[in-house]
């Protein structure tokens, strides 16, 4: 049952943000019975996990997730602990979970299905087979012993004398099983370049596109350059409701049915959730907390202060600086984000046609399709990205969602989500403003090479400079993550070293967002590791 509204001044905990994870965080304190409000400075909730109109007047009723498109690692444990299902949540596996278009008219399916992906593999790669099930095996063995530290604080290596001894055995229990091979591997994935992994253990150009296509999304790193292979681990992590590994789906309603449901969920439980509703301050006094001063004038208090808003944007934004440490501020002010990606949605009267789609492809398995270039071409993107220039190939993630989810538009109409990876936050030689329409352009262009009937079945359009990205759902220089996924910025070093563990230089202020541990994408650990952390400090 709900519990009744609070009144001023009685809560518990402030969430900025309801984005999935302060949603999250959310539920769980106030299924503790902690008195939570949320303040949204959007007229929605959700943050990038949302579903909006793509143009309300050229295409009213047409539907796409703006932002966040497929679903991979929210955690099993969370779906259930929120009841999620019972909330409307229905999520549908990508099958194939990748498809890559090739210039040849040639299109190769990734399928989670072992005998399917040995008859694809056999067709495109046959020389490649067996390292293929070969690395597979082994990226999902690493994987499994990085799994367990998503839903925990990262190990503490701060922590001194008797105190370290808990965190030692921690660690100590996780990776007892690891052989010294699998110690080495781990490092070699976590350090070094995706690009390396597939030239030394590939010979087949379309297999390592293929697996390129689904490991650097969001990141920044052309995938010659240390540091990128790490993906290839990311994506083996297990989602879905049945946390299978390497699982993709489709949600039905689009990414905000996820933070929807959350809504429902975390409202049965007596959080009080209010949109519109800007934070432009942390109220605090000699280092503690006391509530926060919205963009409207208007402050409220509470015990608690928990930002679900990124790091940069909470303690440079948002905390006065005589707070907080120099060396702390310093430390955020340098969190690497800058991009590097953007979105274009598109409403079409029709269905792409894809050169070279097999005709014996069912309407869902036609939901998804990769423009990727070479390894060198993507590292030459990246370059020209940190130059400040928008790519020559540009690298286009593409999911027909509308042909899995009839909810999303009218009959007749066909919603076109597209990712564009390595788009830099600030242009050299111009502005976003005027450069928007030209990024639109050349990525209706680029499909119209694979799909030539789209330029002419477009209703509407809307395009997501990493600009936009920030100026839309608040994300600083647009990073999809709160902060590049690097070794340098994971685990115990997010979101800056010293400060892993969800608490801050200010007592009573938390963060539970993206930009911690264990980082971005539609997971809901970092809320979930917050709210035990804050449930921690209570007690
Ligand atoms: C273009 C794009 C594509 C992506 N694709 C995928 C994908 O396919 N799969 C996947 O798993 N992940 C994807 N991601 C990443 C994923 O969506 C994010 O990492 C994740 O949603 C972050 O969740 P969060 O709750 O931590 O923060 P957010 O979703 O960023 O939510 C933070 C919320 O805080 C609010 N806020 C900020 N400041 C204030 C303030 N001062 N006052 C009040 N409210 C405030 C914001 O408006 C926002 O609603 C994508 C992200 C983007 C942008």
């Amino acid at each position: 049952m709900a519990k009744p509204a609070a009144g001023p001044g009685q809560y518990d905990v402030i969430i900025i943000g309801a984005g999935h994870n302060g949603l999250t965080a959310a539920a769980y304190l106030a299924m503790a019975g902690r008195q939570v409000l949320m303040l949204e400075r959007r007229e929605l909730v959700g943050g990038c996990a949302v579903t909006e109109e793509v143009d309300p007047e050229l295409a009213p009723g047409c539907r796409v997730s703006t932002a966040s498109y497929i679903a991979s690692m929210l955690r099993p444990s969370i779906i259930r602990d929120l009841k999620l299902e019972a909330h409307g949540l229905r999520m549908v596996a990508c099958e194939p979970s990748v498809q890559a278009a090739f210039d040849d008219h040639d299109v190769v399916a990734w399928w989670p299905d072992e005998p399917r992906m040995r008859t694809e593999l056999e067709r495109i790669a046959p020389q490649d087979g067996a390292a293929f099930f070969a690395a597979e095996a082994e990226l999902k063995r690493l994987a499994a012993y990085l799994q367990p530290f998503f839903l925990e604080a990262p190990p503490d290596v701060h922590q001194s004398g008797l105190h370290r001894l808990p965190e030692m055995w921690r660690l100590y229990r996780r990776f007892k099983g690891l052989s010294g091979d699998d110690i080495s591997g781990l490092l070699r994935f976590l350090t070094g370049s995706l690009g390396d992994f597939l030239d030394n253990r590939f010979a087949s150009d379309k297999l390592k596109r293929l697996i390129l296509s689904n490991s650097l999304y969001g990141k920044h790193g052309g995938p010659y350059q240390p540091g990128t292979a790490m993906g290839l681990l990311f994506h083996l992590l297990s989602g879905g409701d049945a946390g299978q590994q390497a699982w993709q789906g489709h949600v039905i309603g689009g990414m905000g049915a996820i933070t929807q449901a959350m809504r429902s969920a975390c409202e049965a439980l007596g959080v009080e959730i209010r949109t519109n509703a800007e934070v432009a301050a942390i109220n605090s006094h000699r280092g503690v907390a006391s509530g926060v001063t919205l963009t409207s004038g208007t402050s409220i208090d509470a015990k608690l202060v928990v930002s679900n808003a990124d790091p940069k944007r909470t303690f440079l934004g948002l905390v006065a600086a005589s707070e907080l440490p120099a060396d702390f501020r310093r430390a955020v002010a340098d969190i690497r984000m800058n991009g590097p990606a953007g979105k274009v949605n598109f409403v079409l009267s029709e269905e792409p046609r894809v050169n070279g789609m097999p005709a014996a492809r069912s309407k869902a398995q036609r939901a998804l399709f990769t423009l990727i270039p070479t390894l060198q071409e993507a590292e030459d993107n990246y370059n020209s990205c940190r130059r400040g220039e928008l790519p020559q190939r540009l690298w286009v993630d593409c999911v027909l969602a509308s042909n899995v989810d009839s909810t999303l538009a009218p009959e007749g109409r066909h919603m076109l989500t597209c990712f564009v990876q390595y788009l830099p936050y600030r242009l050299r030689n111009a502005a976003w403003q005027e450069q928007r329409e030209v990024l639109g352009d050349r990525v209706t262009q680029l499909i119209g090479q694979f799909a030539p009937n789209v330029p002419a079945a477009v209703i509407a359009r809307r395009v997501y400079t990493p600009l936009d990205l920030e100026q839309t759902f608040g994300i600083t220089e647009g990073n999809i993550f709160h902060g590049d996924i690097n070794m340098a910025q994971l685990f115990f070093m997010r979101p800056v070293p010293g400060w892993a563990d969800y608490a801050t230089p200010i007592q009573g202020l938390y963060l539970c967002g993206a930009g911690t541990h264990p980082g971005g994408g539609v997971t809901g650990a970092p809320g979930f590791n917050a709210a035990r952390r804050i449930l921690a400090d209570r007690r």
